[in-house]
């Protein structure tokens, strides 16, 4: 173990991490063993994962018949390239499973090895769609605050929380951000939609671009009506609308899809995490059948745009084991009815506390707000740290979760593996109880 830390201080980058917290403390947990919603430590302690990981291990940990997949296809073909119109059985499997599952307008899949790419992806289509159109300088993307997209190039651009852009230097041009319904509201977040467009020229906007529901800003979660206005704002000005399906897709939110929760289809749908649930790193972007025809009258010569592992064999099989199961085992429907659990657990819990806000959920993907007075909803001052003493405290009692402190919020994410039970959302509701109550005796003293 004291051999694991030195090297990992002295050899190993983290994504997302303190390089300070880690050369002072070493890695939080060495993780080394997977089974169901449990994660367990090289020392032997055991967490429930309540974040399924990073929001992606949807049909949990260990799932052996996913290692016979990734086998079995390995042994007949791990890899071979899907460039230059070379293909193979998985892929296809893949790209026409996923097409069945999504809404029934999005039917053309192109693959890549996870969120961001598909992201940077669609924001590319997008573009060439409008530039094979006649229309190049259509190219600008209005996105959310508070919206995460990812890490690469256009996914950072479009991501509305400014502590991502600090890396980048230089953003790419032709990001713009309205704000977010959390921030303002359904109805004047619509108007800031309306007001950006217009203010940039509707001519020059080739897509709009959200989450179904914004993930990493803290789980929040629009209004019943907002994505049928964003849809008739985009149907009005004839911008194409993407929705980032990264974390909602495959059931998190107690559909198959985000977007199902609202009644819209999206033009776009970019997708990673829990296509695989984590096994591996596999991601796409379904096009819908108007973007596919464009595509396929307008586009000569080459696509100029692919990855080494896009269409990755062994990633597509287990791809496929992993829908399979998702479906087999009525997962969606779990997520659902879990997520109905989680909330009556969550609504529990603020009836005996003073520090809880607000309390969302849809299907599998919740969070908790802590606030210094829940009638006003007046915020802790940022320098007590209320959602990372929670994720603390919870830490302490064997539970994973992670807090958003963007905007000085207090917020703490759920996103359990879509497997969960009714006894498994007991036990983390009573560790999540007591967390709660010992934070807030803390701050209170
Ligand atoms: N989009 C959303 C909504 C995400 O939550 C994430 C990752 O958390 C991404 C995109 C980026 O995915 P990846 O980390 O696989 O590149």
């Amino acid at each position: 173990m004291t051999t694991l830390n030195e090297w990992d201080k002295k050899h190993f980058i983290h994504p997302t991490s303190s390089i300070q917290e880690q050369q002072a403390n070493g890695p939080k947990v060495i993780f080394d063993k997977g089974e169901g919603i449990y994660l367990t430590s090289k020392d032997g302690t055991r967490y429930i994962d309540a974040m399924s990981s990073l929001w992606n291990v949807n049909i949990g940990h260990g799932r052996k018949e996913i290692a016979e997949a990734a086998k079995d296809q390995m042994e007949q073909l791990a890899y071979s390239s899907c460039f230059s119109n070379f293909s193979n059985e998985p892929a296809i499997r893949l790209a026409k499973k996923i097409a069945d599952l999504a809404p029934p307008s999005l039917n053309a899949v192109f693959f890549t090895s996870g969120g961001s790419e598909s992201n940077d992806s669609a924001i590319k289509i997008v573009r060439h769609y409008w530039r094979i159109q006649g229309q190049p300088e259509r190219n600008k993307i209005v996105a959310l605050r508070r919206g995460y997209h990812g890490v690469s190039a256009g996914a950072t651009s479009a991501t509305g929380i400014p502590e991502f852009w600090d890396m980048a230097g230089s953003l790419m041009q032709g990001f713009i951000h309205a704000k977010s319904p959390y921030e303002i509201g359904t109805e004047s977040s619509i108007q800031s939609i309306r007001e950006v467009i217009e203010a940039e020229g509707p001519e020059k906007i080739a897509a709009f671009m959200a989450e179904p529901v914004q993930g990493a800003g803290g789980v929040l979660i629009p209004p019943k009506d907002y994505y049928k206005e964003v849809r008739k704002i985009c149907n009005e000005y004839g911008i194409l609308y993407i929705a980032d399906e990264v974390i909602t897709g495959f059931g998190r939110t107690g559909k198959m899809f985000g977007v199902e929760n609202y009644g819209v289809e999206p033009d776009v749908l970019s997708f990673a995490k829990g296509v695989t649930s984590g096994y591996f790193p596999l991601g796409g972007v379904i096009v819908s059948d108007h973007v596919h025809n464009v595509l396929k009258e307008k586009s000569e010569g080459v696509l100029f745009h692919g990855f080494t592992y896009s269409g990755h064999p062994t990633g597509a099989a287990v791809a496929l084991r992993n829908l399979e199961i998702l479906e087999r085992e009525n997962l969606v429907d779990n997520s659902s009815k879990m997520g109905g659990e989680l909330q009556k657990g969550f609504k529990s819990i603020k009836g005996e506390s003073t520090i809880v806000g607000d309390i969302r959920t849809l299907g599998l993907l919740g969070a908790m707000e802590f606030v210094q007075d829940p009638l006003t909803n007046k915020r802790f001052p940022a320098e007590l740290k209320v959602a990372p003493r929670i994720i603390a405290a919870l830490h302490e009692r064997g539970v994973i979760c992670r807090a958003v402190t963007y905007d000085n919020t207090d917020i703490v994410c759920f996103s359990p593996p879509l497997i969960i039970t009714k006894t498994q959302i007991d036990d983390l509701i009573a560790i999540l109880r007591e967390a709660v109550l010992s934070v807030q005796q803390e701050v209170e003293e």
